[in-house]
């Protein structure tokens, strides 16, 4: 856990959060700012800042967190209509919050390409 970081004070319970889903490694939440009428962030409790810092020894959550994201698309009723799973890196990237987090879209048509 990082002490300056929002997500890992997120995902301790520190700052509240409208949380659908959690276990022992992630967690999962509401964006503040929704950009669709769906719009979640899954989140590894474990503090890593950006999706180029993830090695091949700590790589295998991502899959973990695929499946996590996949039940929660079921459980917001959007997995048959379609949504969009991003994950923004660095300045370029649109990256604001420096602990990997993975948006869940959807509950709307996505235009391509993203701006
Ligand atoms: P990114 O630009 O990929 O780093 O996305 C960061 C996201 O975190 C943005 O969509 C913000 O709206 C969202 N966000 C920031 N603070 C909070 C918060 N306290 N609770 C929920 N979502 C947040």
């Amino acid at each position: 856990m990082a002490d300056d970081c929002i997500f890992c004070s997120i995902a301790n319970g520190d700052i509240p959060s409208e949380k659908v889903y959690e276990n022992d490694e992630f967690c999962a939440f509401r964006d503040i700012n929704p950009g669709a009428p769906v719009h979640i962030l899954v989140i590894p409790k474990q503090h890593i800042e950006r999706i180029t810092d993830v090695t091949p020894d700590s790589g295998p959550f991502i899959g973990r967190m695929i499946l996590v994201a996949n039940r929660i698309v079921q459980d917001e009723g959007i997995s048959d209509s379609g949504f969009r799973y991003v994950i923004n890196c660095n300045r370029d990237g649109g990256q604001e919050v420096y602990h990997i987090h993975m948006h869940i879209l959807g509950g709307r048509h996505m235009g391509w390409p993203p701006g």
